[in-house]
């Protein structure tokens, strides 16, 4: 397997919150096991409650002065740490991505490297972290703007990108001078500890990157709590709105980073092949489990027979198995729950009339993973459940259009507005799509998928509230203006 360690030898886990560094194993105790062999647990982890929460809040609070003193530049030194570490240990924590989280060894190797280059990123943003000069009305007068850290944030992670969502909010809210607590998804805990304890031993002193463990009942405890000034939380559309709702109660600042239901519009001039590869590329990778996965493809008639074709012979060759099989292109799901519910709305869609042209079904494992069928399906309205409700698995729909006016129509047609791709030839069309189309992240010609260390993260619509993540606009959210205006004269 590419990660270079097996994943066999990923030690058993007995989870703890991390509170100063202090491992404190209060709460019930949930299990957490590997969705590819389900019979298999990973380890235990205690939920926190209120007590354990108010305890890592005040904990980040007690060193929010001193590490606001450490300075930009000095605290983005310790992430350079931080990423050596983590180049360190590339191989356990790709072993340990693909045991909690399912995906391939490539997909955590490739998750572990890109991890590393958005920590070295944000390090070197701590050298940047200034603000501007600006004239003054006044004689001998100076004005100038400066940023400062917010204060203590919660970063509120799902389960999908167990390590690179924890370190893009992380490594910004700590070269901004944010203090931290960590609440990651109950269905991957164990990454995102192994990275907290790696910012440890990079030096980032204990008190500042806390962590607890638990589910909706610590989240809300978190956004609740008022010494709590910021909350950056990765998730679906419904928990996005309660911890908004939640937080505008005390003016808590937020970032909502949410779910998609992204499409790729072709075109009868694009180069079929390439379009092909890259909706397969952006529907299955992953399992389909990312908010920018390809869950929409918007053909032209002219070429919408031939298209299904190409998908459909791509889905049905590849290999669905085991993530640390070299050979598996597709692992499972991430539980039970999500595979059925994948199952159901692809059965709901067939009952109404939609047709399948590959997969729809559940893909039975010796281990009983939670692994489905890489799916393609047609003959579903633009309006239809399975075509505008994200789902979070391998289906693909394929969309039929008239021209590019529809296409656009269909696109923008959903509340959702994460990433949109077009394939054409045509430098007017692609003009009009990336000044029309509804989505945050936009590309043209090349696969609807990828986040870069340098790009902001950004949706639209209900995919998205707040700042952007990564990119040096990542510190808009974890850094507050102030304004200086000084009479020299
Ligand atoms: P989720 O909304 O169920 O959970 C996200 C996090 O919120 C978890 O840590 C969870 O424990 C916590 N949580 C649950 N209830 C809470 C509450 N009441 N208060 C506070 N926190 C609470 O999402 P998920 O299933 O972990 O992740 C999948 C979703 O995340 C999908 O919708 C996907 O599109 C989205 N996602 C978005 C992005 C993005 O950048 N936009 C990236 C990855 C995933």
């Amino acid at each position: 397997m590419s990660s270079g360690i097996e994943t066999s030898a990923v030690k058993s886990w007995v989870g703890a919150h991390l509170v100063g560094g202090v491992r404190v194993e209060d709460g019930v105790l949930l299990e957490k096991v590997n969705p590819a062999r389900p019979g298999t647990v990973l380890g235990r982890f205690p939920v926190a409650g209120q007590e354990t929460v108010e305890r890592a809040v005040m904990s980040a609070h007690g060193r929010l002065a001193a590490w606001r003193e450490t300075g930009p530049i000095a605290r983005a030194d310790l992430l350079h740490g931080l990423a050596a570490l983590m180049e360190r240990d590339r191989a356990e924590l790709a072993a340990l991505i693909t045991t909690e989280h399912g995906k391939t060894s490539a997909e955590a190797a490739a998750e572990v490297a890109r991890s590393i280059e958005i920590v070295r990123f944000a390090a070197g943003m701590g050298r940047r972290l200034g603000g501007r000069t600006l004239p003054s009305d006044s004689p001998n007068t100076w004005s100038s703007t400066s940023r400062h850290p917010i204060g203590v944030v919660a970063l509120i992670t799902p389960w999908n990108f167990p390590l690179a969502i924890p370190v893009w909010k992380l490594a910004p809210a700590l070269v901004a001078g944010c203090t931290v607590v960590i609440k990651p998804s109950p269905l991957a805990p164990f990454t995102a500890q192994r990275l907290v304890e790696l910012a440890h031993e990079a030096g980032v002193p204990r008190e500042v990157v806390n962590l607890v463990h638990g589910g909706g009942e610590a989240g809300t405890a978190l956004v609740e709590h008022p010494l709590v000034r910021g909350v950056s939380f990765t998730g679906s559309v419904e928990v996005g709105r309660h911890v908004q709702t939640v937080a505008a109660a005390s003016f808590t600042r937020t970032q909502l980073e949410l779910g998609g239901k992204n499409a790729v519009l072709v075109l009868p001039d694009a180069d079929l092949t390439k379009a092909a590869d890259a909706i397969a590329h952006g529907a299955f990778g992953q399992a389909g489990q990312r908010c920018s996965a390809t869950s929409r493809a918007i053909i032209h008639e002219d070429v919408f027979d031939e298209m299904v074709q190409l998908l459909a012979v791509r889905a049905g060759a590849l290999r669905v198995g085991p993530p640390d099989d070299p050979g598996t292109d597709l692992g499972p799901l991430i539980n039970d729950t999500s595979l059925k519910r994948c199952l159901d709305a692809v059965a709901d869609a067939v009952r109404d009339g939609a047709r399948l042209r590959a997969g729809g079904t559940a893909v039975e494992t010796e281990d009983g993973g939670y692994f489905m069928a890489p799916t393609v399906i047609t003959d579903v309205a633009a309006d239809a459940a399975l075509a505008t409700t994200e789902i979070f698995g391998p289906v693909l729909v394929a969309l039929r259009c008239r021209d590019f006016d529809e296409a656009l129509a269909i696109n923008n047609s959903v509340r959702y507005g994460m990433s949109a791709t077009l394939f054409t030839g045509s430098l007017k069309l692609i003009g009009r799509f990336l000044a029309e189309a509804e989505a945050g992240m936009l590309h043209v010609n090349r696969p609807g998928v990828g986040a870069f260390p340098h790009m902001p993260h950004i949706g639209t619509k209900e995919s998205q509230a707040g700042p952007a993540e990564c990119s040096d606009d990542a510190f808009e959210f974890f850094t507050e203006l102030r304004t200086a205006t000084i009479g020299v004269g």
